[in-house]
């Protein structure tokens, strides 16, 4: 919606988008998951060739490209820097060789926007590159990974997969620093405490409702102060998203602020999930379509969820990276 008229969007404001969003968060309606139209059609507006987006973000707003992102392997996850994959020059192309970790939607993905060294012979992070690959290019190969909550993760190989130098996106060899202002995008997403918040208020209505073991949680001091204490946290989160959205709004990139989003989204869900899962009692681990179920399984579904905090580096480095952007501290040693 907030996208350009003339890049396939509908030329609005991020905030009528993002008012859209949350909605849609709240409600959600079966959809497909892409990293295009939050990461890599964002970035591409920024970083991108006036050719590379004429080319991909017409098709990333119409879903006939979905992107997924290539940037964890197997020794570089919290440091993205770390990473082995390299793509040689070689006439017109480049030829990629190496390994991602980890890619979500990498088995129905058309695309995958990732990282490679196009220069091995400076420190990685002056020898880094983004680009952007068809997956049904030779050589790119899949292996499913499951994940703890049952969904299917992917490892992706790439052996002298050859790609057209005009799918490196932005300034060669400055890879890392561009990724870093890329990855903000995904972060001011105001869907994802919204979904919080619904099977929460869901929650609430049940124990109005029903005992949960013989116990009715309404009355109970303990859960009223857990609830109330999850209801703050996922104020707080949305907040704060609306904050990212906000400055977005005003042409800025908030990046201490996009730290906290991520901070409050790992600190957040898995305190929600616990909480469903500790009041719900031994039904709450029941999943959809189990006779005695709780709200179907949903209780079930999210508390699985309370493992998957570990996308875009753990709590501790999101505080150091407040500390470092939001309050101007210096880098921490060792
Ligand atoms: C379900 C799922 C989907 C994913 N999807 C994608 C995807 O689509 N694309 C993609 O590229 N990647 C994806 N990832 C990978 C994800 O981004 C990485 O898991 C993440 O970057 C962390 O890397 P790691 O798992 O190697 O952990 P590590 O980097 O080994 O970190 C392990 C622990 O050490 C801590 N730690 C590490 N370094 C420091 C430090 N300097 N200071 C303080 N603490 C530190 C971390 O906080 C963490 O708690 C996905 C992961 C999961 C679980």
């Amino acid at each position: 919606m907030h996208w350009p008229k003339e890049y396939g969007g509908q030329g609005r404001s991020v905030v009528d988008y993002s008012i859209f969003n949350e909605a849609y968060g709240y409600h959600s309606p079966p959809s497909i998951t892409d990293r295009g139209r939050n990461v890599v059609g964002p970035g591409l507006m920024v970083i991108g060739t006036e050719e590379q987006k004429k080319r991909f973000l017409p098709a990333i707003a119409r879903l006939e490209a979905i992107t997924c992102l290539g940037w964890t392997e197997p020794n570089a996850g919290s440091d993205l820097s770390a990473i082995e994959t390299t793509a040689r020059l070689d006439g017109n192309d480049y030829i990629i060789n190496g390994q991602k970790m980890f890619i979500s939607i990498a088995h129905y993905a058309t695309h995958i926007f990732m990282t490679a060294l196009t220069d091995t012979s400076v420190p990685k992070r002056q020898g880094m590159s983004l680009f952007i690959v068809d997956m049904r290019s030779p050589g790119i190969s899949l292996s499913p990974l499951i994940s703890m909550d049952g969904k299917r993760i992917n490892v992706v190989y790439f052996t002298d997969v050859r790609v057209p130098a005009a799918n490196l996106v932005g300034a060669k060899n400055r890879g890392f620093q561009q990724l870093a202002m890329t990855a903000n995008y995904e972060r001011g997403n105001v869907a994802l405490p919204a979904a919080y918040q619904r099977v929460f208020d869901e929650f609430i209505e049940f124990i109005k409702h029903n005992k949960i073991g013989g116990r009715d949680l309404t009355k109970d001091p303990e859960a009223r102060h857990r609830l109330a204490d999850t209801a703050i946290a996922l104020e707080t989160w949305r907040m704060i998203c609306w904050r990212v959205v906000w400055l977005q709004s005003q042409g800025q990139l908030p990046q201490a602020e996009s730290s906290m989003v991520q901070l409050l989204r790992k600190q957040t869900t898995p305190k929600v999930s616990r909480l469903l899962w500790e009041l719900g009692g031994p039904l709450a681990q029941l999943k959809e379509g189990t006779r005695w179920a709780l709200m179907n399984g949903k209780l079930e579904y999210y508390s699985q969820h309370a493992f998957n905090i570990h996308g875009q580096g753990g709590i501790a480095q999101t505080k150091n990276a407040i500390a470092r952007r939001g309050l101007g501290l210096p880098r921490q040693q060792g």
